[in-house]
Formats: C-alpha cells, sequence, structure tokens
C-alpha cells in the first residue's frame, strides 16, 4: 500500500518542525526514517497516523488523503507511538482485546490470539502490563499496532532503550512483518536502518538532506573524504573549517580533529601549514573509510 507525503509542513508555534518535506513509499519497501533528535521524525509519524494535522501539505496513504479521510488512513495503518502510552495495570491479552474492541473486530479471541502468537508473547499474556520488560512491552505495542491487520505499520523508535539481545529480537520481528506489509520505522541510530530497511530517509532540522537506498548511500559516501588529525596543541576549528575544502570539522578528543572535506581535496599540505602557523606539531593523520554513520554525521552536522 503506498504512501504519499506532499509538501508536508508543520509549524508549532514559530517552530518550524517539519519545512516542505515529501517522499513516496512504495508497497512493500521497508523504509527508515533517520535524524537526530528533535529532526521532526515523530512529528511527521505522528501527521501521517492522523494524530496531528500538518500547517501545509498532505499525506495520502493507498489514495486517501489524511485531511478528509483520515478513518480510511487509520483503517490501514498500524502506529507504535514513541512512548507507548500502554495501559500498566491491564494484562497483556485482556489490553489486546481491548484494542481489537475498538477496531470494532470480528473473532476478537482469536486474532488477540494470532497476536500474541505472532508477537512471542505467549507466556506474558496473563501478566499486568506493568510488569513486563521493555522489550516484551514493545512488543504489546507492536502486537496492538498490528492487530486491525493494517497494510501498513508506522513505527517510532521499536528499539529505543532495548538491550542487545531484545534488539535483535524485535529487529527480527520487524524483518518478518516487512515481508508483507509496507513498514516505515524511525530510529536515531544509523545501523538500525543498516540491519533493518532497504532504505533511508534521512532528515535533519525538518528538511529531507538524503533519501536512497542503504546500499547506494553506503557506496556513495567509501570514496568520501574524512581525514583524522591530531595536533600537539590546540588549534582553533575555525581555523580548520577555513581550510579550501574542508566542509566540516568535529573536535573528537583533545586536539584530535574530524574533517570533512571535498572528495577531490588534499588538505595534507594545508594541514601541515596550519600546524606550522600555530607552532604545533602533526602527531598522526589518517584517512577514514566513511561508514553509513558518518555518511549520516555529515549530514547532519550543523
Ligand atoms: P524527533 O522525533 O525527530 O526527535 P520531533 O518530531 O519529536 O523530533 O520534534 C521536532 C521538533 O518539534 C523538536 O524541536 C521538538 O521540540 C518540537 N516539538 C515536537 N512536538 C512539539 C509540541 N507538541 N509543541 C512544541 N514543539 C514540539
Ligand atoms: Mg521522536
Amino acid at each position: 500500500m503506498a504512501i504519499t507525503v506532499s509538501n508536508i509542513s508543520k509549524l508549532y508555534g514559530s517552530q518550524r518542525a517539519l519545512d516542505a518535506v515529501s517522499f513516496n513509499i512504495n508497497p512493500g519497501e521497508v523504509v527508515g526514517i533517520l535524524g537526530p533528535n528533535g529532526a521532526g521524525k515523530s512529528t511527521l509519524m505522528k501527521i501521517i497516523t492522523c494524530f496531528i494535522p500538518p500547517t501545509g501539505g498532505n499525506v495520502t496513504v493507498d489514495g486517501f488523503s489524511i485531511h478528509d479521510q483520515s478513518i480510511e488512513v487509520r483503517r490501514r495503518v498500524g502506529y507504535l507511538p514513541e512512548n507507548t502510552p500502554l495501559y500498566t495495570e491491564m494484562y497483556v491479552r485482556e489490553y489486546l482485546e481491548f484494542v481489537a474492541g475498538m477496531h470494532k473486530l470480528q473473532n476478537i479471541k482469536k486474532r488477540t490470539s494470532e497476536m500474541i502468537e505472532m508477537t512471542g508473547l505467549a507466556r506474558e499474556q496473563h501478566k499486568k502490563i506493568g510488569q513486563l520488560s521493555k522489550g516484551f512491552r514493545q512488543r504489546v505495542g507492536i502486537a496492538q499496532a498490528m492487530i486491525h491487520n493494517p497494510d501498513v505499520l508506522i513505527l517510532d523508535e521499536p528499539t529505543s532503550g532495548l538491550d542487545p539481545n531484545q534488539l535483535l529480537d524485535i529487529r527480527q520481528l520487524i524483518r518478518t512483518l516487512g515481508k508483507e506489509k509496507t513498514v516505515m520505522l524511525s530510529t536515531h541510530i544509523m545501523q538500525e536502518v543498516e540491519a533493518i530497511c532497504s532504505r533511508a530517509i534521512i532528515i535533519n532540522q525538518g528538511k529531507i538532506v538524503a533519501d536512497d537506498t542503504t546500499a547506494s548511500l553506503s557506496s556513495k559516501l567509501t570514496g568520501s573524504n574524512i581525514i583524522l588529525v591530531e595536533f600537539s596543541g590546540p588549534v582553533s576549528g575555525e581555523k580548520i573549517k577555513n581550510l579550501k575544502g574542508a566542509r566540516k570539522v568535529k573536535l573528537r578528543e583533545n586536539n584530535l580533529w574530524e574533517i570533512h572535506a571535498d572528495m577531490e581535496t588534499d588538505l595534507r599540505e594545508d594541514l601541515f601549514k596550519l600546524a606550522v602557523d600555530n607552532k604545533v606539531s602533526i602527531l598522526s593523520m589518517n584517512r577514514e573509510n566513511a561508514s553509513l554513520e558518518q555518511v549520516f554525521q555529515s549530514l547532519t552536522l550543523i
């Protein structure tokens, strides 16, 4: 089921959380929305799921608009909010039956059993939600998102706060679900997108800064120019950034700088001159192979 996001903007007061965001997601795609905290990921997801209206623009899900066909949209979309507002006093099965009832499903008990089975909650179904570990609560959140069998799943930071084992379990679950459904998940962790998604949309400060397959994003940046240089004493970041070809500069630790430079640029000579001018020496200088993590950083560093 396709999702079309056209020119979506969102203002909170005078703050622009989303700025003319547009993209399409094809049926069956598993897309990662990647961005640092405050980028606008949750806002985007709340708009697509009809929880808040945009200030401008439109979203359609399977051709239905969030503006005047929100019931049709909600029927097709399952949503795991960022901080799943689960009822901690309810039992797992009781809660899922309650959600199934809200969707006016037939065969509530049967459907609840299916969801419990699919999300691996069999042993937890008679526990109170408040007694569950974070990983199992997240499963309950995913189960409630899917109980009405939507074709689209929107998962807001589905693995945040999980321990490494729980993380692998939930990723596996999402991969399995992704075989049958259109999935959009948000995260601020690049590896997450590499592990689960076929495509990444990177947003920063409310704008899309990259939209590509994960494979292509990696290959584009393998040739990227990242230099690590360690000086024997302080050098101003501003001066490094002013070198011709330097785009972004970051202090990694004491006097160890990470420099993102244009592909064609060889900064070595200029760096030596800079060191001499500043009466420091260069202790080490290395070129780093760019990882997707760094692609992300170089696109989202301000
Ligand atoms: P992300 O999910 O990528 O961390 P959000 O969509 O939650 O980002 O937030 C984007 C920006 O909008 C942030 O600067 C945040 O502070 C702001 N924001 C989010 N929700 C509200 C709100 N209800 N009222 C005012 N500002 C908000
Ligand atoms: Mg968020």
